[in-house]
């Protein structure tokens, strides 16, 4: 397959762009791989990469059960950072961050990642000194932070409203200058025309139905394309893990379905140089390149599988971002959707060998499995590869709940729509 450069452009822009070939293959599922991996999001097709990149298994079928971006990976608001508290996860999420710094450049594939920076804004004397006192755990792991002052502040986000009269004054903030965005979809075909690229058969329209076993081991899946066997199933389905595991008799999982919905706003000019966050409520922002802004804030707060979300919540994240850009009341709202997320009860990701022998888990992302995508998919090929963790995923087991070791970064508690 071509290379994408900058000498395909200019030949193919000369030829009337009638030599483009197809990103990735669109095979058959064969009877047997080494390795299937359930689902085509962003992280199964990161873990078919860098299973066949940095562990030579290429025998490998990624099944999708709608098409590639239909679930969170082309759905989410984009924020990639790396600005966790507790070493577990700000270990693994640096590493993440190592690998989107090199991912247009390893994939041969521009996923736009946007280096512009992240700032969460303190509102009360308690949450800046919680914010120094994070901003201390990441140089301390060897990660950049800052904490700004109002006036560093009102100076890189002109429109914030940082009068004492604001319904919630700002009076700092902690910055990560390294964090920032990338292009959603463009992550899933990056990841998938490179796995494809190096055999793996990505399979899309096909969703799995059910597990085969021999005795407790499962040794392969049903799916609407056939029985496919596989020495090692792998299960990364994100919102759906309930689902899916229930079809492999785990009837119960640390996990719960929520609807997180997403909004763009008209094209503006740019004004919104980097991505926010507001600290009395849930609430984060960017702005596109097209102009857009791009923005979110809680759940729904009920258990759901629907990628659509409910009116009341929508309201609550518009006032959120009028309490801290007054001017933005009259930009119009162009499109919203929702994503369905696997809130996990202490906020943090599960990678892991099992819960059966023969089977794989990849799940509990909340709100944050997008910035995840290439350590997991680079944790969870290795340990699927391997047959254990790596140092990175070493915390993230299942079992963790049952023997009380939450990670709970953000010390809510097991309340999963609060992580
Ligand atoms: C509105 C919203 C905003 C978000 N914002 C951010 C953000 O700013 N930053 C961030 O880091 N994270 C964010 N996230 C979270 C992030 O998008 C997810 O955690 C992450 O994408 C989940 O991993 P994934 O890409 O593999 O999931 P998905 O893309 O959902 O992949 C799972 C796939 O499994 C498939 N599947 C399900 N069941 C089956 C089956 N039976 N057989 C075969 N296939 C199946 C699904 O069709 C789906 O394609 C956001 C999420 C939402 C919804």
């Amino acid at each position: 397959m071509a290379e994408y450069s900058a000498f395909s452009l200019l030949k193919n822009a000369l030829n009337g762009n009638r030599d483009w070939k197809q990103a990735w293959r669109k095979p058959d599922p064969k009877p047997s791989y080494e390795v299937i991996v359930v689902g085509g999001g962003g992280h199964g097709l990161a873990t078919a990469y860098y299973l066949a990149r940095e562990h030579g298994i290429a025998n490998v079928a990624v099944l999708e059960k709608g098409w590639l971006g239909s679930g969170n990976v082309g759905r989410n608001t984009t924020a990639v950072r790396s600005n966790y508290l507790l070493p577990q996860n700000s270990r693994f999420y640096e590493h993440s961050m190592k690998l989107w710094e090199n991912l247009s450049h390893e994939l041969n594939y521009n996923v736009m990642f946007s280096q512009r920076g992240c700032l969460n804004l303190a509102h009360t004397p308690g949450q800046l000194d919680d914010y120094a006192r994070r901003g201390n755990a990441m140089r301390h792991e060897g990660i950049d932070a800052e904490l700004m002052t109002p006036a560093q502040i009102e100076r890189l986000v002109p429109g914030l409203d940082m009068s004492a009269s604001a319904r919630f004054p700002i009076i700092g903030g902690l910055m990560q200058r390294r964090a920032g965005t990338a292009r959603h979809d463009a992550v899933a075909w990056g990841y998938a025309r490179a796995a494809d690229r190096r055999g793996v058969d990505i399979i899309e329209n096909c969703e799995v139905t059910g597990f085969l076993r021999d005795g407790d081991r499962v040794v392969g899946v049903t799916t609407t394309r056939g029985e496919i066997r596989a020495s090692k199933v792998a299960v990364a389905v994100a919102g759906h893990t309930g689902h899916v595991m229930k079809l492999a008799g785990i009837e119960r999982l640390p996990i719960e379905s929520h609807v997180l919905q997403a909004f763009v706003s008209e094209s503006l000019k740019p004004f919104l140089h980097t991505v926010i966050t507001f600290g009395m409520g849930h609430f984060y922002a960017s702005q596109s390149d097209k102009g857009g802004l791009i923005y979110g804030g809680d759940l729904d707060g009920y258990n759901s599988y629907a990628q659509r979300g409910s009116l009341p919540v929508m309201e609550d994240v518009m006032s959120e971002m009028l309490a801290l850009f007054p001017s933005l009341a009259r930009v119009r709202v162009l499109r919203s959707w929702g994503g369905v997320c696997d809130m996990s009860m202490d906020g943090s990701p599960i990678i892991t060998t099992g819960p059966l022998p023969g089977m794989y888990l990849n799940a509990g992302w909340c709100y944050g499995g997008f910035k995840a995508t290439p350590a997991s998919g680079w944790c969870f090929a290795h340990t699927i590869a391997r047959d254990e963790p790596h140092e990175f995923n070493a915390a993230f087991t299942l079992d963790r709940f049952h023997r009380g070791i939450l990670i709970d970064d953000k010390g809510q508690g097991s309340t999963p729509r609060l992580h």
